[in-house]
């Protein structure tokens, strides 16, 4: 680890303005990702701006109709909300399928969504249930909040309060966890909005979570011939691309059957 100057901000406002300061920093929420990159010098940071004790980043609640869930919530904090469970059982599912029991006592949704890792289960709930991701500086739409592998339209000042859903008619997710870490070698977020269309997230797969068209076309069915299609399915030393292309496949049937 190299050496960091740390410092504990006490709202959004002040770790958005520490991060603006100072060239390169990060804030730390559960440490999950950001510990073991510092620990094995993959990252080198001048100041670490801890933001786990902020008053109300962590909050979960309704806000009329719609929930809100604040991004220091950590995963098993949403598992085990009755209110998430009651407005999307898929989302709950997702947090408790996350990692090992010590994970999602300790990472958050919002390192989560920041982080972007492209096996990561947050992004397809997010970008399946259109959610809106609220920051220091404005709202923005998980159509245009995820760009690609370890890449969001955050900017180098801005923090994720929190991120606000609009309930589901129904929605599930099904996944298939990497052995060895427990990540999405590949994960399908099926839901229908209140307004009756079908959105249908994939992680896992490709280099970033994206949407499938031709699921959401399928309208809650599994039709035998629906086949995953996409430029930039993975191909690494976990997962050959076609068995990546048909995990998806099966997926989709999976949260099909479980919708809710
Ligand atoms: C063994 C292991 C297994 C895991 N398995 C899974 C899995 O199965 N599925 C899965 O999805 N994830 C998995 N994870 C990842 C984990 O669940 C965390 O979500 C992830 O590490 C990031 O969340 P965090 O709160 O720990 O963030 P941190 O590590 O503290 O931060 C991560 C990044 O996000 C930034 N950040 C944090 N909070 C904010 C904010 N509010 N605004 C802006 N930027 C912010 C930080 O500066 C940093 O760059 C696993 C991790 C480990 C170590």
């Amino acid at each position: 680890m190299y050496p960091f100057h740390y410092q504990k901000a006490s709202s959004v406002a002040q770790a958005s303005a520490a991060l603006a300061r100072s060239g390169e920093s990060r804030l730390l929420s559960g440490g999950m990702t950001l510990i073991p990159s510092l620990k094995h010098r993959l990252i080198q940071v001048d100041e670490l701006i801890d933001i786990k004790g902020i008053p109300g980043l962590s909050d979960i609640r309704m806000q009329g109709d719609q929930l809100w869930i604040g991004a220091g919530a950590t995963h098993k904090q949403v598992a085990q909300h009755a209110q998430v469970r009651a407005f999307s059982a898929g989302l709950a599912d997702l947090a408790g399928l996350i990692g090992d029991p010590q994970v999602r006592a300790r990472g958050t949704l919002g390192g989560s969504v920041a982080n972007n890792d492209p096996a990561a289960d947050y992004p397809a709930a997010v970008l399946g249930l259109a959610a809106s991701i609220v920051t220091s500086h404005r709202e923005i739409a998980a159509d245009d909040f995820f760009k690609g592998m370890f890449a969001t339209a955050l900017a180098p000042d801005e923090v994720i309060q929190g991120l606000r859903f609009a309930r589901p008619l129904k929605s599930a997710y099904a996944k298939f966890r990497h052995p060895a870490t427990g990540y999405a070698m590949a994960g399908v977020f099926v839901a229908q909005t209140d307004a009756g269309a079908w959105r249908v997230a994939v992680t896992g797969a490709t280099d970033g979570v994206c949407r499938w068209p031709e699921a959401e076309a399928a309208a809650g069915h599994s039709p035998a011939d629906l086949r995953f299609v996409h430029d930039g399915v993975l191909d690494d030393i976990h997962a050959p691309a076609a068995y990546r292309t048909h995990l998806v496949s099966l997926l989709y049937a999976q949260a099909v059957t479980r919708l809710s």
